[in-house]
């Protein structure tokens, strides 16, 4: 479960074309982090991923089914935004629960994906309390929390840490890759941040323009940047 692959995805906007002809795999299981400049088109590829804009041609497959034209509940991962979007009068018990309350899930199968996925996050202690009783850092959990409870086939973030201060970060940054072992589910992770993409990448995609510089390790892209943008942006200096 959880493996993707993009094949001469372009899109456009209006005149505009954002991503040129992309081939993209990424594995089951994998932490795959897409990672460029601001307006490289991170967030663009992940909503094409996402099912939330219509690729403009090309296709795209998840699990080896084509899912080019399914819109986002059909395609089986959930994507965590960077705003919380929790809903601030219900608990976290009742927010983490609401996917399963829409998908019709009997009660007991609801309680115990809410205290799987509590105990995942260390959110145990805070389900009866209010969004607005949270830390910036416990939201963000929550809002995964609610993902998890789907068991979707990858987890998606756009830019999940940016709302949050520095040392804050650190700490979601180290909760994620650790949620990443527990689960080993696929996550594509977005960011402009060189060091969370070195921390927390399988494998690194580094975009310019719409364009794939280069796919790799940390430590491919570490010692051999390919061209002088992926040695700047990441690299060591050559
Ligand atoms: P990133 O997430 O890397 O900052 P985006 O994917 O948001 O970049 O944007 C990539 C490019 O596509 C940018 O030039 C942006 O202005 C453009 N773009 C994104 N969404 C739209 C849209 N809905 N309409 C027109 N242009 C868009
Ligand atoms: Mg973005």
């Amino acid at each position: 479960m959880g493996q993707i692959s993009l094949n001469q995805v372009t899109k456009s906007f209006g005149d505009v074309q954002v991503i040129p002809p992309l081939d993209l795999e990424i594995n089951e299981g994998e932490f795959v982090v897409f990672v460029g400049p601001s307006g490289c088109g991170k967030s663009t590829l992940l909503r094409l991923i996402a099912g939330l804009e219509d690729t403009t041609s090309g296709d795209i497959s998840i699990d080896g089914k084509n899912a080019t034209e399914l819109p986002p509940s059909k395609r089986g991962l959930a994507m965590v935004f960077q705003s919380y979007a929790l809903y601030p009068h219900m608990s976290v018990r009742k927010n983490i629960a609401f996917p399963m309350r829409m998908a019709g899930l009997d009660e007991a199968t609801q309680k115990a994906k809410i205290e799987a996925a509590a105990s995942a996050l260390n959110l145990t202690d805070y389900l009866d309390r209010k969004p607005g009783q949270l830390s910036g850092g416990q939201r963000q959990r929550v809002a995964i929390g609610r993902a998890i409870v789907r068991e979707p086939a990858a987890f998606l973030f756009d830019e999940p840490l940016s709302n949050l201060d520095a040392a804050l970060r650190v700490g979601m940054r180290l909760e994620i890759s650790e949620l990443h072992e527990k689960l080993k589910t696929t996550m594509i992770y977005v960011t402009h941040d060189q060091v969370e993409a070195m921390t927390m990448a399988d494998k690194i995609v580094v975009l310019q323009a719409g364009v794939i510089e280069q796919v790799g390790s940390p430590l491919e892209l570490y010692h051999t940047p390919r061209n002088k943008f992926v040695a700047g942006f990441i690299g060591s200096p050559r």
